[in-house]
């Protein structure tokens, strides 16, 4: 049995109890092939494989940032823009890991403080995807320093102090590659169809 998602099988519903038949035959004609089977067709060329919305980017809820319940908020973020969840964990970071990450970092006086930080509980780490994910996202975030950030970044509305910025992003796409690859198997990360990625840019 064909299996709709919800958002389409509404959309139909609607169009065929107002009459406009065309209408839902074009809608379910323009539904990708993929989402109608409840898998990816042969030769289906799904967003993943598009460079101008394939650009992934790490982002990373610091221990602060999990201690205070802004996890659902921080996501929300991110998916209220359109962007797509890729991939999703909660860890305790090894020191090994975070020296990795921040290998540029190690000499700075901070770097301990940062260590202690980074590792004195879980943070949540997600890969997201989409068109210049790398730029809008660093904008989304902030200023590296909450003091500076602008009101409406996740710093600048959550944070105030340099040491507990809340959220990590990649600052460039070779950035992002690195650590994405550092952080996730590949095979913990999802290619996959979201429903309105016709609606929210044209492929
Ligand atoms: N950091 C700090 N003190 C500083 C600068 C940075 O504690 O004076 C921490 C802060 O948590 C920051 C992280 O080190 O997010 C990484 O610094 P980076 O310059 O890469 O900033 P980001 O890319 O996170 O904005
Ligand atoms: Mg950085």
């Amino acid at each position: 049995m064909v299996m709709f998602p919800r958002c389409i099988f509404k959309r139909v519903f609607q169009q065929f109890y107002s009459g406009h038949q065309e209408t839902t035959k074009s809608l379910l004609s323009g539904f990708p092939t993929a989402l109608l089977h409840g898998q990816r067709a042969a030769g289906h060329r799904s967003s993943s494989s598009l460079p101008s919305v394939s650009e992934r980017t790490l982002i990373a809820i610091k221990p602060d940032g999990v201690q205070r319940r802004l996890v659902g908020q921080i996501i929300q973020r991110f998916e209220q823009r359109g962007f797509k969840l890729v991939g999703l964990k909660m860890l305790q970071v090894s020191e090994d890991l975070l020296s990795q990450h921040y290998s540029q970092l190690r000499t700075k006086p901070f770097y301990p403080s940062l260590v202690h930080y980074m590792t004195s509980g879980p943070v949540v780490v997600m890969v997201w995807e989409g068109h210049k994910v790398v730029q809008a996202t660093r904008t989304m975030v902030g200023h590296t320093n909450p003091a500076e950030a602008q009101a409406g970044t996740v710093r600048g509305d959550f944070s105030f102090h340099v040491s507990r910025n809340v959220v990590h992003a990649s600052d460039s796409v070779d950035g992002a590659q690195r650590e994405i690859q550092l952080w996730f198997q590949g095979k913990d990360l999802l290619n996959w169809d979201c429903c309105d990625q016709t609606i929210t840019c044209e492929l």
